[in-house]
């Protein structure tokens, strides 16, 4: 299969362990290009943990992860793996973006110099081309009249705005969401959710864990079930939210409504 026709990403019986402790039990996921699959799941089932993976953030101690056709965080030599130097792994996140719950932005620096901080440094574009594609990204989150404001004079719907703006201002060729509407006051869910669903709608292809069904109903292609470490059930979130075929699924499913 040329590196094209494989999905974004696949997951393909991926462990991870913290010492003693299975975290992730054998994830096998896909997501094709353009696709958006939403993960979901009680906490402590895995879910942050995939994602940090997927983003380099932790090493998988199992199985295989690719994003776009490249082995995650492992070289691999004849039929051995080899852990990726540093500066490898760094060179693969680049290409992805992510979003956390916390949107950790840069508290002293604008919403502008936010998004123009890893263009500028990482990808040493010029100063005035990051700022005028800043400028076309915060347009695009509907924010471009708070450029020159601090993260602590924003909301935090725009806050979490500014960061998607910050996350696709490296041109990624992946998003992953962490339950990024999860630390917001409810009347600004939808600001960011709306966000999410053109980005959605524009092609990029993304991986998403929340607890809005609403979005993971209309928006997402898959939906994943986690719990204990493993996928549960999968398949189109239409089927998935209103025939929920496992237990445990139901039991989950219940307790949201
Ligand atoms: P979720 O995002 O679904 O709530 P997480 O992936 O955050 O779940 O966590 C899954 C499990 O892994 C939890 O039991 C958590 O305590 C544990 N865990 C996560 N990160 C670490 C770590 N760095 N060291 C030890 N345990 C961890
Ligand atoms: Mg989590």
């Amino acid at each position: 299969m040329s590196v094209a026709e494989r999905p974004m990403v696949e997951a393909d019986r991926v462990c991870k362990n913290f010492g003693s402790l299975q975290v992730l039990k054998g994830i096998t996921l896909q997501v094709g290009r353009g696709e958006v699959l939403c993960l979901i799941g009680p906490s402590g089932s895995g879910k942050s943990t995939f994602l940090r993976c997927v983003n380099h953030l932790e090493v998988v101690n199992a199985g295989r992860l690719y994003v776009d056709g490249d082995l995650i965080g492992y070289r691999e030599r004849g039929d051995k793996l080899h852990e990726m130097s540093p500066k490898d792994a760094a060179k693969q996140r680049r290409d992805i973006g992510m979003v956390f719950q916390h949107f950790n932005l840069f508290p002293h620096r604008t919403a502008l110099e936010n998004v123009i901080e890893a263009p500028t440094q990482v990808k040493k574009q010029s100063k005035a081309d990051a700022t005028e594609r800043a400028r076309s990204l915060l347009d695009r989150v509907g924010l471009v009249d708070k450029a020159d404001t601090y993260p602590a004079q924003l909301s935090g719907g725009q806050q979490q705005r500014v960061a998607i703006a910050r996350a696709l201002a490296m041109e990624p060729k992946l998003m992953l969401f962490d339950e990024p509407t999860s630390a917001l006051d409810p009347e600004l869910v939808g600001e960011v959710l709306s966000v999410m669903r053109e980005l959605a709608a524009s092609g990029m292809t993304m991986v998403v864990v929340t607890h809005e069904m609403g979005f993971a109903r209309e928006v997402a292609d898959q939906l994943a079930f986690m719990d204990g470490g493993v996928v549960v059930e999968k398949g189109d979130p239409r089927e998935v939210l209103a025939n929920p075929q496992h237990e445990r699924t139901q039991g989950f499913l219940s307790k949201l409504l």
